[in-house]
């Protein structure tokens, strides 16, 4: 494999992290226990929660570009026990069951993150305001009712609905007419945790190597894996690459990637926030298939994400950026709240996720029980990245735990066929998710198209 990826505009939060020393890139051979290709959420917090297990093992983390280069670093920041499309339309393709038991994960998920930062003294500006999901149209009202009443049916406490006026007590927007409220959410600054988490592998014991991308892999009595500048051998192997797996030919077809894009204003100011609340700095989402995320940053800036999502074909990632999706990112943040209008746009940013073909999370073992790989979060993997990275822990290790109890774990991955019929499929599911948006919205003339 000898992919190149592009370098693309640094999010928000890429941009104002200030210097940064990546490791140097691997230079000679080297010998160790584990090797995790990939240097995202789910390859680095797999290395330090492997060395807290246990310090002796020698683990070692290859990282094509620099630590933070993927949706790690670029991501909307919202911790959040989201599953796929929600907890409606997983319990359509999936089951209530499946439902039940992947919540229970994603509980763990967020609430195990915040143990970590805490724990650790991550300093990554995380809060935990909680998470509304707002009704834009009378359709949204029934679609997030329903959800409510799915999660009343399988016993899961702490989401209710807000009326009108409750949900526009905390973010103001004409538009909002009710809302699921959640809790259990947390933000951070996704650059910032990633590399504190970087920082908590090294200190452990990690070895991280930037700019070392691992150009192929050979399975024998040791896993050996090559890259520009010496070969690593490994007894046991994880692939932490997200949604740049199809370009390993071991994960080939178990995910896409598609890409969602973000825009970030310039600080807001006293004016602003007296028209549009978020006195609590909640995490927010609409309820389209093709959600819209927004939150405030510490220093009073909007980032909202999300609409319209990229693809591509083949081995091209070069889809990082999209002129039309940023337009329409700025339109829709004028749109909720008119009293930004003429607020600056000073970021712009895109990036991909890991869709699987049922959209739904994998993890499991790969070949033997000496390799495990981790994908398919969709846009929600800043909390299950870091559950997962438990689970690839008791994989490797050969424990049974209730992680690996999830039915995400060493589950059947429905293969995306091959090009160019994966292009059509996308192309397929994107255009089924926009038009169920468009029918939820057809009424709502202001709404720009997405
Ligand atoms: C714009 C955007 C917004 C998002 N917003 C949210 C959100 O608000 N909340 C949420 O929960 N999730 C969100 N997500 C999704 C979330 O960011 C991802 O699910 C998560 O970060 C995935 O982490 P990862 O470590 O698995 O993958 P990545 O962070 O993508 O890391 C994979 C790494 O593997 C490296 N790599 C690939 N190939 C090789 C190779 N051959 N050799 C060596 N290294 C290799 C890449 O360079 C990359 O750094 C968002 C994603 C994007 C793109």
């Amino acid at each position: 494999m000898t992919h190149s990826l592009p370098q693309s505009p640094l999010s928000l939060w890429l941009a104002e992290y200030g210097p940064y020393e990546p490791s140097p890139p691997l230079q000679g051979d080297a010998t160790v226990d584990v090797a995790i290709v990939g240097g995202g959420f789910t390859g680095i917090a797999t290395a330090h929660t492997l060395l807290k297990e246990d310090p002796a093992l020698r683990v070692a983390v290859l990282e094509h570009e620099y630590v933070g280069y993927g949706a790690s670093g670029r991501n909307g920041s919202f911790s959040m026990t989201v599953v796929g499309l929600g907890i409606g339309p997983t319990a359509m393709l999936k089951g209530k069951p499946f439902v039940r038991a992947a919540h229970a994960y994603m509980e763990r998920a967020v609430d195990g993150l915040e143990s970590l930062i805490r724990d650790n003294q991550l300093q990554c500006d995380y809060i935990r305001p909680g998470f509304l999901r707002m009704a834009t149209t009378p359709g949204y009202v029934k679609r997030i009712r329903h959800d409510i009443d799915l999660v009343n049916e399988l016993g899961i406490p702490g989401i209710e609905w807000l009326d009108r006026d409750a949900a526009r007590a905390k973010v103001d927007s004409e538009l909002y007419l009710g809302a699921w409220w959640e809790p259990r959410l947390g933000l951070v600054n996704p650059a910032k945790l990633l590399r504190e988490e970087r920082r908590l592998a090294i200190a452990r014991g990690a070895q991280v190597y930037e700019h070392t991308p691992v150009l192929e892999i050979q399975r024998g009595a040791k896993f050996s894996l090559r890259t520009p500048g010496g070969t690593v051998a490994a007894e046991k192997m994880v692939l932490a690459t997200n949604a740049y797996s199809h370009l390993l030919p071991e994960l080939k077809n178990r995910q896409a990637p598609a890409w969602t894009y973000m825009i970030a204003t310039e600080p807001l100011s006293d004016r602003h926030f007296a028209q549009i609340r978020w006195q609590e700095g909640n995490g927010v989402e609409d309820a389209r298939n093709l959600i819209h995320y927004y939150r405030i940053t510490p220093d009073n800036r909007l980032v909202m994400g999300g609409g319209p999502v990229g693809l591509s074909s083949g081995a091209n990632m070069d889809v990082d950026s999209s002129e039309p999706i940023w337009r329409h990112l700025e339109e829709h943040t004028r749109l909720l709240f008119p009293a930004l209008k003429d607020v600056k746009i000073t970021h712009r940013w895109g990036g991909p996720f890991s869709v699987t073909l049922d959209l739904t999370p994998a993890v499991g073992y790969l070949g033997d029980r000496r390799a495990a790989y981790s994908l398919g979060c969709i846009g929600h993997g800043v909390s299950t990245t870091h559950q997962n990275a438990i689970t690839l822990t008791d994989l490797l290790m050969e424990r049974q735990t209730e992680n690996t109890a999830c039915p995400f774990v060493n589950r059947r991955v429905i293969p995306w066929p091959p090009e160019p019929l994966r292009s059509v499929a996308a192309h397929a599911i994107r255009a089924y998710l926009r038009i169920e948006d468009w029918a939820y919205e057809r009424k709502m003339a202001k709404f720009p198209a997405a």
